[in-house]
């Protein structure tokens, strides 16, 4: 009896212990988001595959979150029978094609010009009613389709080319298009005195006299959009997540240019985000791995949200060796992050750099 009773308790005890490993493991596997950005079934290495192979090429890279491929059901259906979400991402504020057809969209700096392209980028004013509408009803469509589990906003800010570091004096200093400057006087009731007639005049005035009524209002403007953007995406499909690519700068970068330039209000935006997503191209921005890291930890400070940084998985400006990739996705997985986004497949395609990424997902998994 005895002897039975002791083997029994044994048998309990090692039970437990393995249920307890599983139940870890479980929740080590579920625990981060390990994605790739970009996927794209028309080209190389999914090109030609069938929906069970590309998402088996994905499964075996150590990916569980996909952004792209979600117009192909059948590839959708494959992601999620092997775990993978699929998201999709979409551009908010952006594209010169809105410069070519609606000449109204095209920003107006402080010196009161129209701005000009950087390389292939085109930012668009955010306040024009129509393409605010007009993207809204394309999050609706994404939602009602069914396919993606959440979208990203892209793109969702004033324009900058931010890439390139510090912001230019005036010329990355907009909105003072006719759109934004009588939309501010309606929501605010300030009206600007008789003598100013030219959007310089009122730029130097609104930055002088008026700098945090106008800061404060560029900002709501935005969170105005990404509150809309939310609504519009749960209304359709309550589970998906709406995500933001954030510019990654902090206070003290360029003099606040966060809230001067970019206008992206973290703690204001918080409450319509489920992840914020800080572009940490570190190699690109002249930083070290461990400033991905950092940036995931001062967003989730500000915002109390989750965040996945997508992180720099391309050679610019120089070759990012091996050692430095491996870095950025471990700073990128760092708590509080609850994830990593790598960017791009294309570029990771291109460089050769599959072999690393399966490495270092691997080892989070
Ligand atoms: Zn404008």
């Amino acid at each position: 009896m005895r002897v039975c009773t002791l083997f029994f308790s044994i048998l309990g005890v090692f039970a437990m212990m393995a249920m307890h490993c599983s139940a870890e493991q479980g929740a080590a596997r579920s625990e981060k988001t390990l994605a790739v950005y970009g996927v794209n079934l028309g080209k190389p290495p999914l090109e030609g595959k069938t929906s069970e192979e590309a998402a088996g090429f994905l499964g075996d890279l150590g990916v569980n979150a996909v952004f792209g491929g979600y117009d192909s059901a059948e590839f959708v259906a494959a992601c999620r029978s092997r775990g993978i979400t699929v998201y999709a991402s979409l551009g908010i504020f952006v594209g010169e094609n809105y410069w070519n057809s609606h000449p109204e969209s095209h920003p107006v700096d402080a010196l009161g010009n129209p701005i000009e392209k950087v390389q292939w980028y085109a930012g668009v004013c955010p306040n024009q009613p129509w393409l605010r509408a007009e993207k809204l009803t394309a999050i609706a469509k994404k939602a009602e389709e069914g396919l993606a589990d959440g979208v990203w906003l892209d793109f969702i800010r004033y324009p900058v080319h931010w890439e390139d570091g510090a912001p230019r004096p005036k010329q990355d200093e907009t909105c003072f298009c006719p759109v934004c400057l009588a939309k501010f006087q309606k929501d605010t009731g300030l009206t600007f005195p008789e003598q100013i007639h030219s959007a310089s005049e009122t730029a130097e005035y609104l930055l002088t006299t008026r700098r945090e009524e106008w800061f404060d209002w560029r900002a709501e403007q935005i969170a105005e959009f990404v509150k809309e953007a939310s609504a519009t995406l749960h209304r359709a499909n309550p589970k998906a997540k709406l995500g933001l690519f954030c510019v990654p700068w902090q206070p003290q970068d360029y003099d606040n240019a966060m809230r001067r330039v970019v206008g992206q209000d973290l703690k204001r935006l918080a409450p319509h985000v489920d992840v914020f997503s800080p572009m940490v191209y570190h190699k690109l921005c002249k930083r070290s791995p461990e400033w991905v890291g950092e940036v995931a930890r001062y967003v989730s400070e500000q915002t109390g949200k989750t965040v996945w940084p997508i992180t720099q998985a391309f050679n610019e400006p120089t070759e990012m060796s091996d050692e430095e990739f491996a870095q950025s996705v471990r700073s990128g997985l760092q708590e509080p992050s609850a994830g990593v986004i790598l960017f791009s497949f294309g570029h990771m395609e291109k460089e050769g750099r599959f072999p690393k990424v399966r490495e270092a997902f691997r080892s989070v998994r």
